[in-house]
């Protein structure tokens, strides 16, 4: 299971910068999360101010 980012994003970046295994990467609209390289740890969650990425 990896955390989704939901279309509530504002393309801050703060999660980019914070994502210990760069899972994250500015998307059209939105940043995504790589599925394949998170690991779960919920950092981007924590960090995120609109609470964008979302537990699977
Ligand atoms: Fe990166 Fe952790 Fe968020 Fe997964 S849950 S995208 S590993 S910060
Ligand atoms: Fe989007 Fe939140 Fe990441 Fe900023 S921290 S880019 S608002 S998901």
């Amino acid at each position: 299971m990896a955390y989704q980012i939901s279309d509530e994003c504002i393309s801050c970046g703060v999660c980019k910068e914070n994502c210990p295994v760069d899972a994250i990467s500015e998307g059209d609209g939105a940043y995504v999360i790589d599925a394949e390289k998170c690991i779960d740890c919920g950092a981007c969650e924590g960090n995120c101010p609109v609470s964008a990425p979302k537990a699977q």
